[in-house]
């Protein structure tokens, strides 16, 4: 029996009885109640049995019966046995099944107020409806039916008096009624959850291609500027918490346009593909780089002091240099300048920038391929 159930809260007890939040917890708190259920079943039972309507001894056993099998599947949920069937962690369907058991043994011992009985089997196959597949919940109506049916049979053979056959014969037409109706709504709503999961999925795709249009730049793959100037508000205040230093660098693609205007705007867009797959593959774990600008990139490098960056600089200028840029067009050199700073104390992300743009000002006017320091 599967129900969806509220977070409930975490105290001692419930730790003890559900264990750990999670799915186990969920999976344990139904086969709880299902117990919970089975022992309000044996108490309308006993209640029926003080009546004079069932047998005692027939009420015990099969009370003795629900309830071992009910606290069975909980010690099982408990020890994590559920989880080895890997189809059906939850036993939603075992337990509808031995559910089914208990009910048609019922349906047996109840006598006249029997039709009560069939109520309940529609409940447990009502549950399955939305828990289980739709070939799976055909299954467990087909299994119901036929232990109804074997338990009208056996009982108008051998107790023809209190199971009058003609009676059991219009009980087997409801239940037949009510097991077709129940494989049609299996089929529709397996259909429509089939439905329902393939528009989450798309949903899941399209969230993520909406992430990385807003974060990514199209072309280079790298961070765009609206993420860097987030992930520049995340990172600076670490300076104010004493959380290490932090360098960052404007990087300018030296001549760029002469490159554009010589090999072709595609030869162009190959190079800015090339230079920041080059810097990224040469980049530290928790270093950042963003296109900032046509062929201008941002490097943000937490945790990395002034000359610690400086030396960054000047392995990715080495590396640019032999970059290997004449597969994107014979003759073809690439270099870049930069403007590097540690920002300091007090110093605003904006006063940050403007020093490191100060310094690839510098870096062009002594001639470009070089790295100033602010
Ligand atoms: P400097 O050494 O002083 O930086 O000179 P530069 O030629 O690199 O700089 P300038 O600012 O004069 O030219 C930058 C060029 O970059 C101009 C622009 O057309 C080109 N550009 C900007 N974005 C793209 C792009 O996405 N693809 C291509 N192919 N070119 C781009
Ligand atoms: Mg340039
Ligand atoms: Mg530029």
């Amino acid at each position: 029996m599967t129900i969806r159930m509220a977070a409930l809260p975490s105290s001692p007890i419930v730790n003890l009885l559900l264990g750990p939040p999670g799915r186990q917890r969920v999976r344990a708190s139904q086969s709880l109640l299902a117990l919970v259920v089975y022992l309000v079943f044996a108490v309308v039972q006993h209640a029926e049995v003080m009546l004079g309507l069932i047998d005692g001894a027939a009420s015990n056993a099969l009370t003795v019966f629900n309830l071992c099998g009910g606290f069975t599947f909980y010690l099982a949920i408990r020890a994590g046995l559920n989880e080895r069937f890997t189809a059906d962690p939850s036993l939603t369907l075992p337990q509808s099944a031995f559910a089914m058991v208990g009910i048609a043994g019922s349906y047996a011992i109840t006598g006249p107020a029997r039709g009560a009985v069939m109520i309940i089997m529609m409940l447990v196959i009502l549950f399955g409806l939305f828990a289980l597949s739709a070939r799976q919940a055909r299954a467990l109506a087909l299994w119901g039916f036929g232990l109804l049916a074997g338990a009208m049979l056996w009982k108008s053979q051998t107790d023809p008096l209190r199971y009058d056959p003609r009676v059991e014969l219009v009980h087997l037409l409801f239940a037949a009624i009510v097991m077709i109706s129940v494989s049609v709504l299996a089929i529709r709503l397996g259909a429509l959850r089939s439905r329902l999961s393939r528009q989450k999925k798309d949903l899941e795709v399209a969230l993520e291609r909406i992430q990385t249009l807003a974060t990514r730049d199209e072309l280079t793959g790298l961070l765009n500027r609206r993420a860097m100037v987030e992930l520049l508000a995340r990172e600076h205040p670490r300076i104010e918490r004493g959380q290490g230093p932090l360098s960052l660098a404007l990087i300018d693609i030296d001549w760029f346009k002469r490159i554009n205007d010589t090999h072709g705007h595609q030869v162009g867009d190959a190079v800015l593909r090339r230079f920041a797959e080059l810097l990224q593959a040469r980049l530290r774990a928790a270093d950042a780089l963003a296109r900032w600008g046509g062929e201008e990139f941002l490097l943000l490098m937490p945790g990395t002091g002034r000359d610690a960056a400086q030396a960054v600089l000047e392995r990715l200028r080495a590396s640019v240099i032999d970059g290997g840029f004449e597969q994107v067009a014979p003759g073809l050199r690439v270099s870049f300048s930069a403007g590097v700073v540690q920002c300091g104390d007090g110093e605003s992300r904006d006063q940050a920038l403007e020093r490191a743009d100060a310094g690839l000002y510098r870096a062009k006017q002594q001639g470009r391929d070089r790295i100033e320091c602010g």
